[in-house]
């Protein structure tokens, strides 16, 4: 199928300016874009990807001369046609994606799935995007309760400040690429026997840039990204979970051409503590008491995390029985005024006789009225 000439797909003439140009693609793109047209998907993602293709040749000005003077030749996209490495390569069609899509590129969800829809998912974010980057950290469950400042190193790269990302050396200057013709990635083609497979990979001559400069800066070595050991200030907010995740917009590493820089994503685990048990914002502690204890009842301190507390056993306590301590828990993560509580499981622990207490033990058998029978219990169970 023959494609169509591309300013009669933008609807304008061929000396129009770069803003008749934009406002064409936009007011198209609106009409066109298949989460709003009336047209069935398939039309109006056809249309879509024409015009976009249309603008992204047009909007340029290098590739629009190129088409000016040898048509579509002269801006082949393939045989596979337009493909969305190509077509997000171009840092203003994203930024016309935003304003149209009320989203920034790099913005996540939104963006991300309306790319998806359209060019088939796989690739969600801009191709210029630097990565984003994971940083685990341990916490004992102390400090998971109060939560933690700290300073982290992350190594990323980032944006040269030598030559401001340019990759340029003073006095140089950046060429697009002859090798990818400024698109960053090469076509592979691949032969398995009948199949023709058609990748693409990042431009070895350029690094993807697009561009080749004639006198690297010396910092970046003109790449326009160097590598660092960045100090953060993290912040753990009280009552992190084990798998917590922290996302820090921006703090990921630099992308290439001074693209949108990726996220950097803090995750939490949380040790097992030695006595206290952790269930959500519930902390379960196991308590030893003896039988006297449990028979007269108590007031002892039992240790939480926020320090030592009094507690009350009540007289007649049993093994197995709960007593809580209300607020002594793990703070809710979002709202940390709101905590948990503390239950102490009680466990009454059966001491051996010895010789100052066998005697008693002995008395307190002979007046024991309580002492429940194997006989009385079967009683009770068969009638
Ligand atoms: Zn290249
Ligand atoms: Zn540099």
């Amino acid at each position: 199928m023959a494609k169509r000439d591309y300013y009669e797909v933008l609807g304008i003439e061929k000396g129009a300016d770069e803003r008749s140009i934009k406002k064409a693609y936009r007011k198209l793109a609106r009409k066109h874009h298949p989460d709003a047209s009336d047209e069935s998907p398939e039309v109006a993602e056809k249309k879509f990807k024409e015009i976009s293709e249309a603008y992204e040749v047009l909007a340029d000005s290098e590739k629009r001369s190129r088409y000016d003077q040898f048509g579509h030749d002269g801006v082949d996209f393939g045989g596979g046609g337009f493909s969305w490495d190509q077509f997000s390569h171009q840092g203003d069609i994203s930024d016309l994606f935003g304003q149209l899509f009320g989203g920034r590129q790099g913005g996540g969800g939104g963006m991300g799935s309306i790319f998806s829809q359209l060019f088939g998912g796989g690739q969600s974010q801009p191709n210029n995007r630097g990565n984003d980057l994971r940083y685990d950290i341990t916490l004992d469950l102390k400090e998971a309760f109060t939560g933690i400042e700290k300073e982290i190193t992350i190594p990323r790269e980032d944006s040269c400040k030598t030559c401001n990302g340019s990759g340029a050396a003073k006095g140089g200057t950046a060429k697009t690429c002859v090798t990818c013709a400024g698109q960053g990635i090469v076509r592979k083609v691949m032969q398995r026997g009948f199949m023709q497979t058609v990748s693409t990979d990042t431009c070895s001559d350029c690094r993807g840039t697009g561009n080749v400069i004639d006198k690297p800066c010396k910092d970046c070595k003109g790449s326009g990204i160097v590598s660092v050991d960045k100090k953060i200030k993290l912040k753990i907010p009280a009552g992190a979970d084990d798998g917590y995740r922290l996302r820090m917009r921006g703090q990921g590493s630099a992308g290439p051409n001074n693209g949108p820089k990726g996220d950097l994503y803090i995750v939490v685990n949380v040790k097992r503590h030695d006595i206290f048990q952790r269930q959500d914002n519930e902390i379960i502690l196991d308590l030893d008491i003896s039988p006297s204890q449990a028979v007269l009842g108590d007031s002892i301190r039992v240790p939480t995390l926020a320090g030592n507390v009094k507690l009350s056993i009540p007289s007649g306590t049993q093994s197995g029985d709960v007593l809580r301590l209300k607020g002594k828990g793990m703070p809710d993560i979002t709202r940390p005024s709101i905590k948990g509580s503390q239950h102490v499981r009680i466990n009454i622990k059966v001491p051996k006789p010895n010789g100052k207490t066998r005697k008693l033990w002995e008395e307190l058998k002979k007046l024991d009225s309580t002492k429940p029978s194997f006989l009385d219990r079967m009683r009770d169970t068969f009638g």
